[in-house]
């Protein structure tokens, strides 16, 4: 293959694209591959010559799309969601073939000027103030590592690159039981380990299994008490299981009053702070050092693109800076090389993908799908909270609700995971189960791009369908 035949067989891809596209619905949204399928269907070694296009293409239809699960399928209603909109697909297509490395500057001037823009845009539009600067990182788990390394050096009064962390004081986080493992994992990756990530209850006041402020100071006072150096606190608008949202401002009054860091995991829910009437979940925002979102989820940018938005750059590049001569840029004062604000040195050009979204779209028009399936997505739940056998479990934040079906003298967990597997073997709808208190629920969210209103509709029938064919 060389690039003069990459017209036809870019062509080609551009169709599949479209074909694949309108043939979702038909097509079961969990892979039903079992195990080992793939990789039965690989030869056990290389080849020696060049393999014809054609029989690339071939082999890529039968071996590889049984094996795919299809995240772009309207009724996506699994995990959350990982959009690809058709304007940003076309910007990674044109960012691939240039392929920059775009560490600093120099090497892509466009490229970072870009990030630049791109991530005030996007701060204008989630209705940041202007002392936040972003950076795109990769995913929320780096995010959150360069957050929680920013917190480590910070409390060690920025010894802990140069000196390790042995012999150092015992550093504290906290944060609440409800977190994504990207934080455990940034514990154990900063040095700072998992036996200091302090997890606080959740949900006294019945507002949305927010942290609880009292036993999050108690736990401060008494780390102080016996020695402890408590370095900071992630909050989190919208956690992964149920949608959990910590408040935002009572969790900054500590954070102020400790002389602690805080950093706010909105890696789903930040996207819908494009909508004003959503920001009272995250009130207090403005207060926080640190805040991550993924565009990558919801808004449409497919993965990566993470929006880190940080209130002090340098406590960021004092973290992670690190110039060897050949990676210094001379002669060119005020440039800004991103690579030192992540922890990767490596980063793809990924702007270009949030302009052309923004662009093809408008705000208005991003707004818009999100209030679908916020909307949607809460008709649902009442829908089938007015069902009889179903109860909701957990009340909708934004798109994200639980539920379960219940039946007297049988074991609920049972009950419910084997609904969830007869729905996802089904294959019209894919969704995934969590626990709330302690029991198997159901969970579900609406975000596809594509998705309409009848999908959910779909939704509402395979759920009571099943239910109903289930025996007990
Ligand atoms: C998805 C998610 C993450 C992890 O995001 P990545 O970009 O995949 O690292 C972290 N926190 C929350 C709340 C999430 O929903």
């Amino acid at each position: 293959m060389q690039w003069t035949d990459f017209p036809k067989w870019g062509k080609w891809a551009a169709d599949w694209a479209l074909k694949y596209h309108s043939g979702l619905r038909d097509k079961p949204v969990r892979s039903q591959a079992r195990p080992g399928d793939t990789l039965a269907a690989l030869p056990l070694a290389p080849p020696e010559q060049p393999v014809p296009m054609d029989a690339i293409i071939a082999d890529f239809e039968r071996i590889v799309m049984p094996g795919i699960t299809h995240w772009q399928h309207p009724r996506f209603f699994a995990y959350f969601p990982s959009n690809a909109s058709p304007a940003a697909v076309l910007a990674d297509q044109l960012v691939t073939v240039m392929a920059p490395q775009c560490m600093l500057w120099q090497t892509s001037p466009a490229a970072t000027e870009m990030e630049t823009r791109m991530m005030d845009w996007l701060r204008q539009a989630i209705g940041l103030p202007t002392e936040f600067h972003g950076v795109i990182q990769d995913s929320a788990s780096s995010a959150t590592l360069a957050a929680m390394l920013m917190m480590r050096e910070r409390a060690l009064e920025w010894q802990g690159n140069a000196q390790g962390l042995f012999g150092q004081p015992r550093l504290r986080v906290y944060c609440s039981n409800q977190v994504h493992s990207s934080i455990d994992r940034a514990a154990w990756v900063s040095g700072i380990g998992q036996d200091n990530l302090i997890k606080v209850g959740t949900g006294t006041s019945g507002w949305a299994n927010e942290i609880d402020p009292y036993e999050l100071q108690e736990k401060i006072i008494e780390d102080r008490k016996a020695g402890f150096l408590p370095a900071g606190i992630i909050a989190v608008t919208g956690a992964t299981g149920t949608g959990a949202c910590d408040q935002i401002a009572a969790v900054a009054d500590i954070a102020e009053a400790e002389g602690l860091f805080l950093h706010v995991d909105a890696a789903w829910a930040g996207a819908a702070m494009i909508c004003p009437e959503y920001r009272h979940l995250w009130e207090g925002i403005e207060r926080a050092d640190s805040v991550v979102l993924n565009p990558h989820k919801w808004l449409g940018t497919q993965f990566d693109l993470s929006a880190h938005y940080i209130k002090r750059p340098e406590d960021l590049t004092r973290t992670l800076a690190i110039q060897p001569e050949y990676l210094k840029t001379h002669g060119a004062d005020g440039i800004i090389n991103y690579s030192e604000w992540s922890v990767p040195l490596g980063r793809r050009f990924r702007a270009l993908k949030l302009w052309f979204l923004i662009r093809a779209y408008g705000l208005d028009g991003l707004r818009s799908m999100i209030r679908n399936h916020v909307n949607w997505s809460q008709k649902l739940a009442e829908r089938l909270r007015a069902t009889p056998g179903f109860e909701i479990v957990t009340e909708p934040i934004l798109s994200l609700f639980t539920f379960r079906l219940t039946r007297p003298g049988t074991d609920l967990d049972a009950l419910n995971l084997a609904l969830v597997q007869a729905i996802n073997d089904d294959g019209r709808i894919y969704i995934t189960q969590t626990r709330a208190n302690g029991a198997l629920v159901i969970r579900f969210q609406a975000g596809q791009f594509d998705a309409t209103e009848a999908d959910i509709d779909v939704a509402y029938e395979v759920i009571t369908e099943l239910a109903r064919n289930l025996e007990t």
